[in-house]
């Protein structure tokens, strides 16, 4: 099977959770099965090598471990966005709209400076709001987001064209309907 064929096989789906009527993909299958986890962190090794960037940007918490790796792998630093309430220093934030209320972001004051050059990884991309708000604190510091990295596209919910609309450049591996 091709590289994508072979991740997506390893990509599990669970019916009606968190609540009923959602479709879950569930990425630990990749992670747990060592041949799937190198060639899923082989794909974004290979997009990025050759930009260069300074550092790999996760928004929590599956962002962290794709991302982690693969600035392991890259040779540059990572930077976690979190959840709000999480970071110990000085933060910046950023909130943006759910279904049902709202949600916060954040990110530390000295995690980027103006001239870096960042890619932003997360496990999937569903209305969007996640990862534009990721940029969104990127750039409010200074920094230059290369691009947006998923595992999932979930395109039917609109939010990967809303980010590309917006001008971040964005990569998917996988799409499930
Ligand atoms: P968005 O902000 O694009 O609506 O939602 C994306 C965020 O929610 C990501 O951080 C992602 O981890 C999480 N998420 C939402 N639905 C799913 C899902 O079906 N599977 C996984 N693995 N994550 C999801």
């Amino acid at each position: 099977p091709t590289p994508t064929d072979y991740i997506r096989r390893h990509i599990r789906t669970v019916p009606d959770w968190p609540s009923p009527g959602v479709q879950f993909r569930d990425i630990t299958p990749l992670l747990s099965n060592p041949r799937v986890f190198r060639v899923l962190i082989d794909q974004f090794v290979h997009r990025y090598f050759d930009a260069h960037p300074t550092a790999i940007a996760g928004l929590d918490a599956r962002g962290f471990i794709i991302g982690s790796v693969l600035a392991y792998e890259l040779g540059v630093g990572f930077i976690p966005i979190r959840k709000k309430g999480k970071l110990p220093f000085t933060t910046v934030e950023e909130s943006y709209e759910l279904e049902y209320g709202s949600a916060t972001v954040e990110m530390h004051t000295d995690a980027v400076k103006p001239g870096d050059r960042v890619v932003l990884i997360d496990d999937l991309i569903a209305t969007g709001g996640t990862l534009m708000a990721g940029a969104k604190l990127l750039e409010r510091l200074g920094a230059e987001v290369i691009e947006g990295a998923v595992i999932v596209d979930l395109p039917e919910l609109g939010g990967s064209a809303k980010v590309r609309a917006s001008g971040l450049p964005l990569f998917t591996l996988v799409e499930f309907d």
